[in-house]
């Protein structure tokens, strides 16, 4: 019986492609900023993480390459063998004091620094309840724990509790997950409700600042300082990634939580430290994201601009195509009746000079168009989104 082995993954992508839901990466020529270059073709950029505009910063680049000069351009083995330099303590240190927390542990990125902290805190005795629209760090780190893993429903601070009075008890220890700013919504957690729960039923909550850090509060250390939650105990993660303009991820919390993740996370333990190049970046952009809070101003300005733009145009568009989600950040999400239909007026969008993507499942529940501002859009590109929307609301999609 001739058969091959690897025929299943001709008709897994045969299956994707027809069900619109096949994906393929698009070079972006040259620098990162609100316009880019892609296939000759300059564009409107709202798909970047690049929040407040850090990544083309000259300081980051420069504290990039005199690190490259200094240090070499790898970290050569672990942090705990040969990869540690004074430069991540510092990083470290830096995360820390923005956090207002005892420590903070650098990870070569956001992902690992979930699976990582994860599976150190939790193991098979154990149950982690997640948020069912979490990242996918969040919920591939609780499944790879080996620890029980069970979704609330978004938000629901009832489901929650269900679960933690029906579950609690027959497990040893219990962690809530959560986003911040989710990610694929631009909605926020509600923490001080799940802090209240997790005192009550004796639990340890993971908050993901992924999307939150160098954005929200008032010198950039993220939602949950906005939430007015600094100082309780939890424990936080992020990436150097977004705001903060460079690649690594990290997590913050108390003296012993930190000592204890150099000792048992095998996501740190086991892997090669942060390059020097993505941690002098970092640290100069931790810097830069507290000393100038008018990067945060002009970026909620615009945030303003586009959410009351589009108030306005989904009052007046009947029956509109396109619906906004609840959002309170710089993610704003127009959800559409099919993936098909969102990924034509994602293609309308790119055709007139905007490049708003299409998200679709599985990454999210269900199809949308997903914005993310930045602090460097000009009212003008602005201008031109609202427009090229309020022309694609009335066409059929
Ligand atoms: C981007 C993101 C991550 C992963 O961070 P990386 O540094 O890109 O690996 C984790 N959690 C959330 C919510 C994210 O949006």
């Amino acid at each position: 019986m001739p058969t091959n082995p690897y025929g299943w993954i001709d008709k897994s992508l045969a299956a994707l492609h027809r069900a619109h839901r096949y994906r393929s990466v698009q070079a972006i020529d040259g620098m990162a900023g609100p316009m880019i270059q892609r296939q000759g073709q300059t564009l409107v950029n709202f798909a970047s993480n690049d929040y407040l505009g850090l990544t083309s910063d000259p300081r980051l680049a420069a504290a990039a390459i005199a690190a490259i000069h200094t240090y070499g351009t790898g970290s050569t083995g672990s942090r705990l063998l040969s990869g540690h330099r004074e430069l991540h303590r510092e990083l470290e240190q830096a995360i820390a004091a923005l956090k207002g927390t005892d420590d903070a542990i650098v990870f070569s990125s956001g992902y690992l620094a979930n699976l990582g902290a994860i599976a150190a805190l939790v193991g098979t005795p154990d149950v982690v309840l997640g948020d069912e629209y979490n990242h996918s760090s969040l919920k591939t780190g609780a499944r790879a724990s080996g620890a029980a893993a069970l979704d609330y429903r978004h938000g629901d601070m009832a489901h929650l509790e269900e679960l933690l009075s029906i579950h609690r008890a027959q497990y040893r220890r219990c962690l809530i997950t959560t986003d911040s700013v989710f990610s694929m919504d631009g909605d926020l957690c509600p923490l001080p409700e799940i802090l209240e729960l997790a005192e009550t039923y004796n639990a340890m909550v993971l908050v993901d600042e992924a999307h939150g850090t160098g954005v929200f509060g008032t010198n950039g250390s993220g939602v949950v300082a906005h939430l007015g939650c600094a100082g309780r105990p939890l424990i936080t993660v992020g990436t150097l990634s977004k705001a903060l303009g460079s690649l690594g991820g990290y997590v913050t919390g108390s003296q012993t939580l930190i000592d204890f993740l150099r000792n048992r996370a095998p996501g740190w333990i086991y892997t090669t430290g942060l390059t020097p190049a993505a941690t002098a970046a970092a640290l100069a952009a931790v810097q830069i994201i507290q000393q100038e809070p008018n990067r945060r101003r002009t970026l909620w300005q615009n945030v303003a601009i586009v959410s009351q733009g589009l108030d306005r145009l989904f009052e007046a568009a009947a029956p509109p195509q396109l619906k906004p989600l609840p959002s309170a950040s710089p993610i704003i999400s127009l959800e559409g009746p099919s993936a098909r239909a969102v990924l034509n007026v994602s293609q309308q969008l790119q055709q007139v000079g905007l490049w708003v993507p299409a998200v679709r499942p599985p990454t999210v529940p269900s199809s949308r168009l997903r914005i993310t501002l930045m602090a460097t859009h000009q009212p003008h590109q602005l201008d031109q989104l609202m427009q090229a929307l309020s022309a694609t609301a009335t066409i059929a999609v």
